[in-house]
């Protein structure tokens, strides 16, 4: 348990109904995220880390979706709550990055009057002083010459410029918390690690919580102070980031890890991708989602792991959904997996 959580997530499920059956996109999933630290979800696509950040928002069709659990943000509980609530903290209180800045932006409107647009709707202000304010907040994330590119369009912006110019808008009205979504997986190197760079920098300065959503296992050791593994719709293994990264205890996170290069150890070691394909979340295996893809199995005494959903244990502190004994979590991380990551 997180002390003072400004954001507080229990048993949230998404279901959404579709032609071939009743999707569950979030199966599950708690956590609590304090002020001012990092949060990383990290997965594969369909693993229910966008759907989840899109229920905080309450950005879902309420004619398709339905959402139980409890999104309790600074002790407001958001499941259920009014449109009219949601739209006085999107933006404001609660603000999102997406992963393509070019569909976020309009391309109709100067990106000085999209940065103004937001600050005047949730504060008021002259039309004046929010165009000060998106001169300011250009100047804050990196823009040159801000009064002049003020005036921009998004067209005339590159990638990584537009990419500033999100952030510019989300924070333009220093929120409590920021969801970016991929906000670096459209963008070359070069350019994504001065996007990190800048969002931790602004972080420190407005003491934004932030909740990142990526699949790119080096932006989380970049970015994150804490990290959940989601997988089908389910945490399967939550930590700190040296818990998640050094002591990895769920062999879907042993693949996460395994499939992306080290610099330390064997370099010539080929990388190992998890095998086979996430499940339909129609028809979500029972027991572990993950068994018809884990290597480790056979392991489990009996049937377990074909039958018996693994809880997450233990339910605080660094824990993780798996039926192999905690000795067996260690040892084949150790021995096996980590001989390999160097
Ligand atoms: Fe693998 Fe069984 Fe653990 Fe699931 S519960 S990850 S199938 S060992």
């Amino acid at each position: 348990m997180t002390a003072d959580p400004i954001l507080s997530v229990r048993d949230l499920k998404v279901r959404f109904s579709t032609e071939d059956g009743v999707v569950k996109a979030v199966d599950g999933l708690s956590f609590d995220l304090a002020k001012g630290r990092t949060l990383c979800i990290v997965g594969e696509s369909g693993s229910g880390k966008s759907v989840s950040s899109l229920a905080i928002l309450g950005l879902h069709n309420p004619e398709k979706t339905t959402v139980s659990g409890e999104i309790v943000f600074e002790g407001t509980e958001l499941v259920g709550a009014k449109e009219s609530r949601l739209q006085q903290l999107r933006g404001k209180r609660i603000s999102m990055i997406f992963q393509d800045p070019l569909t976020s932006l309009s391309p109709y409107y100067t990106v000085g009057e999209q940065i103004a647009e937001t600050y005047r709707k949730h504060t008021g202000a002259t039309k004046k002083r929010a165009k000060q304010r998106a001169v300011e907040m250009l100047t804050k994330v990196g823009i040159p010459q801000p009064e002049r590119r003020v005036d921009d369009y998004p067209h005339q912006f590159s990638g990584g410029m537009r990419q500033r110019a999100m952030i510019a808008i989300a924070l333009c009205c220093d929120p409590d918390l920021l969801i970016a979504d991929e906000p670096t997986t459209a963008l070359d190197v070069t350019v994504q690690a001065q996007i990190l760079d800048l969002l931790r920098e602004l972080q420190s300065e407005f003491g934004t919580a932030i909740i990142l959503i990526t699949h790119d296992m080096g932006v989380v050791a970049q970015m994150a102070e804490d990290v959940l593994v989601m997988y089908a719709g389910r945490c399967v293994e939550r930590g700190t980031v040296r818990e998640v990264l050094k002591t990895p205890r769920h062999p879907y996170s042993w693949g996460l890890l395994s499939s992306i290069p080290h610099l330390a150890g064997d370099v010539d070691l080929p990388l190992v991708p998890v095998r086979g394909t996430p499940p339909s979340l129609i028809d979500v295996p029972p027991g572990c989602p993950f068994s018809p893809r884990c290597d480790f199995a056979s392991r489990v005494p009996g049937e377990l792991c074909t039958t018996e959903r693994p809880a997450l244990e233990p339910s605080d502190g660094h824990g993780s959904a798996c039926h192999l004994s905690t000795s067996d979590k260690e040892f084949i991380f150790t021995d096996e997996i980590q001989q390999r990551l160097g």
